[in-house]
């Protein structure tokens, strides 16, 4: 064999095992994907579980007792998420009207929406 064919065997050898890694590497790629799909998917699970108990508890039955930390931290960031909506509110001189909930002005004696005398 001429060295020069024998240099030819060797690159389109190489090439052939780059051809290799290269489809391995889009595998590996392609089953990450599908892992971080399924990473997801349980992740989405997760959370249910935790709303179904947290719903559970919100309706005043028993929790197990290493949740029940976990859902007064929600209640309390929920209440948290309240009073900044009020902020929010008051910044733009509105008020929550006590018997449906609208936004009215600040000045208004009665909701324009329900007609309930508001303070
Ligand atoms: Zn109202």
């Amino acid at each position: 064999m001429s060295l020069l064919n024998n240099m030819g065997k060797k690159i389109s050898g190489a090439g052939k095992v780059a051809i290799k890694a290269s489809g391995n590497m889009m595998q590996i790629t392609k089953f990450n994907l599908a892992i971080k799909s399924e990473e997801n998917k349980i992740e989405g699970f997760m959370v249910e579980i935790g709303n179904k108990i947290f719903e559970k508890y919100k309706e005043g039955n028993t929790v197990d007792e290493d949740v029940t930390g976990n859902c007064e931290d929600i209640l309390k960031c929920m209440k948290e998420i309240e009073e900044l909506k009020l902020k929010i509110i008051d910044v733009r001189d509105l008020k929550k009207c006590q018997g449906c909930g609208a936004e009215i002005d600040k000045d208004d004696v009665f909701c324009s929406k329900c007609g309930s005398k508001v303070d």
